[in-house]
């Protein structure tokens, strides 16, 4: 039998660092946080890292990786590496880490992550192909735009005209069905070693300056030309209408069934789909995040959900870990590795 002692778990400082490093501790790991310079700050605050690296850039990454090596490190890709090290640069790992080979790729690219749902069955926004076909209110997405930063909408294709010209330098774009409903982040958790589907939390984002407008007249707006951004800032704890739970679980098998398509084995993890839920209740998704997400923060000691279930508190961080620590002791490290 294998023996946690003998391993790191290991992550970047920022996103999800401090939940799943305090999990990683709860579960008997020792923890190694690799920072950029100056931002050591609360992980050393928080207690939650046994050792610190630190890096002046996350690019630098792979200048540190042969340190992580050499403590049977397992590091833990999260939000932040996709952002800042790139989810192309995923399969140049060599230290030991979590997740199915291959899937950040799927995430990081918003053709495949849609194919990903649709094949599924899951509904998602239409796609509106030119922009002489908008008819109706639109989301103009940019590619590779950080946190939603620059997003506009329009209803018709003079209004489209008229905006796009602030990006005359864009690298492309979609034009998104844009849904009226509430934003719903649903978090999952799939062992492959239990073979069960765990819901283990919701969340709603806190998006600047989305959630601000309606804060003033519309008056004000239209006379100041604020236009409306989604930089994320933070998130805020959901819980759903309960009836809504049967279709949510339902929703998470079919995105789990149809990654083994995908990837090898399939997918496993922690994953978020990420929608909007509209009057008659139709949950829309508009993307997929094959990895944690920030959105589970809010529950470091659980989630109502993850309290119905365990009789401790279990962060989605802690979960993960848990899932290495019940392979290393299982001798079945190699099925949750990438
Ligand atoms: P950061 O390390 O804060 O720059 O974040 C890296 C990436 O994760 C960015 O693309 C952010 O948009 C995303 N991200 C960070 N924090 C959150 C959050 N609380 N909710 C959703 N996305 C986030
Ligand atoms: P994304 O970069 O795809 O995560 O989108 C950023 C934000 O834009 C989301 O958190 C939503 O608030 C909003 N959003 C994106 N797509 C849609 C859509 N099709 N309908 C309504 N709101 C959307």
């Amino acid at each position: 039998m294998g023996n946690i002692k003998d391993y790191h778990i290991a992550t970047l400082g920022s996103h999800t660092a401090l939940q799943i490093l305090k999990g990683a501790k709860d579960e008997g790991f020792k923890t190694i946080c690799v920072c950029e310079k100056g931002s050591e700050r609360p992980y050393k605050s928080y207690g939650v890292a046994d050792e610190i690296i630190s890096i002046d850039s996350f690019k630098d990454y792979f200048k540190i990786e042969p340190q992580l090596v050499e403590k049977n490190a397992i590091l833990i890709p999260h939000g932040s590496f996709v952002a800042h090290v790139g989810a192309e640069k995923a399969k140049d790992i060599k230290a030991m880490h979590y997740g199915a080979r291959g899937i950040l790729e799927h995430e990081a690219d918003r053709g495949k992550q849609r194919q990903w749902l649709v094949d599924a069955g899951i509904k998602v926004p239409k796609i509106i192909k030119t922009p002489q076909e908008i008819d109706r209110t639109v989301i103009i997405k940019f590619h590779g735009a950080k946190g939603g930063y620059g997003y506009f909408l329009a209803n018709n294709e003079q209004e489209f005209a008229e905006r796009i010209k602030e990006f005359p330098e864009n690298d492309g774009f979609v034009i998104q069905e844009y849904i009226v409903g509430v934003p719903v982040y649903a978090h999952y958790f799939y062992s492959r070693l239990t073979g069960e589907l765990e819901i283990m939390g919701f969340d709603k984002r806190y998006e600047s300056n989305a959630d601000s407008i309606g804060r003033i007249a519309a008056k004000d707006q239209v006379e100041a030309n604020i236009h409306t951004t989604y930089t994320i800032v933070g998130n805020t704890s959901l819980v759903v209408r309960e009836s809504l739970l049967t279709g949510i679980f339902e929703m998470g098998d079919k995105v789990v069934a149809q990654s083994k398509n995908l990837v090898p084995g399939g997918f496993y993890g922690p994953f978020c789909l990420e929608g909007v839920i509209d009057p008659e209740l139709n949950y829309y998704v508009f993307e997929i995040s094959a990895r944690i997400v920030a959105g589970t923060n809010p529950y470091v000691n659980g989630s109502p959900y993850t309290a119905l279930r365990y009789n401790e508190p279990m962060s989605t961080g802690r979960r993960l870990c848990r899932d290495i620590k019940m392979a290393i002791e299982g001798d079945r490290l190699g099925e949750i590795l990438g």
